[in-house]
């Protein structure tokens, strides 16, 4: 007999969720997850020494009241009370060397026309440029709509498939427009992988797969598992790699997804060494970064925290810490001092055409008793995620109403 009933890798919000649908259907669940982390993008740095009880997020920043499956996954845990509103602080660009407001910034006359360009246009098969260039005009688009929704998808956003930038989806009144939990988003993830049900095993980074018949095995670099069915919600590049040896089409589908990388930075700095005005992040234009994300949404007493989301590649450990200095404004002694949380972020870049693609991959998962969730199906947002993990959920459980029994 297998060890679970579905055995998931990875303990992002992809696996999660998937390990919460699956609980809450009585099935027995294990995630194995390399890190000694759970979250994946759900990464809230907690500070410890002097900075104790302060955090800030290395990765996803912003949930929503429009994130409804991720709501109600909330719900079911007793844990929407915990949510916390994010101050109304704005988001300014950084042009030119200089913290500017984003209508500053725009050409009104340009925008006038905007409405009458958006008649008849559709955005399935078009790519961010060629879609919002065309609304907001190609000025507007390169001083401020560019920047801001590279800064949004943490990625240049040109080729990026204008569906897949922002789904449009219904909020819940009675949750804040915009949340986070005490100590951050990562909060999240140790409360659903703390849940009922759910085992998660730290420390087990899968190597490989094989498919035997009536159950899987699954290696590690500690041992390994057998399970009847078996979920993937690791990074497209990393499912690619585990699937080539039992599943080489679809490993061959999904090798096609390129991925970006963000050089992540973390700073905090005493509130009273910043003469900022309060933002929930500035925009980088032609800058090294692609955005600043503040703390500012949650104010704390004493500090505030920044994270620079710099593009790959461009500059090293001493140019992040000069570039953090002049957006920051700080001061030589702070600058050489401070501490410097470093990640690096990996996210699909998505492209025109890769809803075919997605397609082409849910019609090889039948019958499989395999499931794929993650940020490159319909979009990156958390809720993206979350959705995908249902359907998911909803396409195994039918799968295996079948065959023989869960194990519990
Ligand atoms: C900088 C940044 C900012 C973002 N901001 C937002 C935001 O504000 N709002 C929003 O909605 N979304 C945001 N996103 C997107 C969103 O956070 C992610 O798309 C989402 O969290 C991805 O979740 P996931 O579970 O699919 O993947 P991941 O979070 O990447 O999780 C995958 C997990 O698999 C584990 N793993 C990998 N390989 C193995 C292996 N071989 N064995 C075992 N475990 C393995 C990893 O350690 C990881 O924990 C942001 C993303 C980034 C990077």
């Amino acid at each position: 007999m297998a060890d679970s009933d579905l055995l998931i890798i990875g303990a992002g919000i992809s696996g999660l969720s998937m390990a919460h649908y699956a609980a809450a259907a009585g099935w027995s669940v294990q995630i194995l997850e390399q890190e000694q982390r759970v979250g994946g993008c759900l990464h809230s740095h907690r500070f410890t020494g002097p900075l104790d009880g302060f955090w800030l997020e290395l990765s996803a920043h912003s949930a929503f009241n429009s994130y409804s499956n991720l709501l109600a996954i909330l719900k079911s845990l007793h844990a929407l009370e915990r949510l916390q509103p994010r101050a109304k602080v704005g988001f300014r660009l950084f042009a030119d060397g200089a913290v500017r407001r984003i209508p500053s910034q725009l050409s009104f006359s340009e925008l006038a026309l905007a409405l009458f360009r958006l008649l008849g246009l559709i955005k399935t098969g078009r790519s961010v440029a060629e879609y919002y260039g065309h609304i907001v005009g190609p000025r507007n688009y390169a001083a401020v709509f560019e920047p801001a929704f590279s800064a949004v998808i943490c990625q240049a956003a040109d080729e990026f498939p204008a569906d897949a930038l922002f789904n449009p989806r219904p909020r819940c009144k009675e949750v804040p427009r915009g949340f986070t939990l005490p100590g951050g988003l990562q909060t999240l993830a140790d409360i659903v992988a703390g849940s009922p049900g759910i085992r998660v095993e730290r420390g087990r980074t899968v190597t490989r797969l094989q498919n035997q018949g009536e159950q899987f095995i699954v290696r590690t670099d500690r041992g390994d598992y057998t399970t009847r069915a078996l979920c993937l919600a690791t990074p497209v590049a990393v499912t690619s790699q585990l699937l080539r040896p039992e599943f080489p089409k679809l490993a061959e589908y999904l090798m096609e997804v390129k991925t970006a990388t963000v050089e992540t930075v973390g700073v905090a700095i005493p509130k009273s060494r910043l003469t900022l005005p309060l933002v929930a992040g500035l925009i980088g234009r032609n800058e090294p970064f692609l955005s600043v994300v503040s703390r500012d949404t949650v104010p704390d007493p004493s500090y505030r925290g920044f994270t620079f989301h710099f593009r790959p590649g461009e500059l090293d450990e001493a140019g992040k810490r000069d570039c953090i200095a002049r957006v920051l404004k700080l001061s030589s002694d702070l600058s050489i001092s401070m501490e410097m949380i470093e990640k690096i972020n990996q996210l699909p870049a998505l492209r025109v055409g890769h809803g075919e693609r997605t397609q082409a991959i849910d019609r090889l998962l039948p019958g499989s008793r395999l499931a794929l969730t993650g940020n490159y199906f319909t979009g990156i947002a958390i809720e993206d995620c979350v959705a995908r993990s249902r359907q998911e959920f909803a396409r195994l459980r039918q799968e295996l109403a079948g065959a023989d029994p869960p194990v519990c």
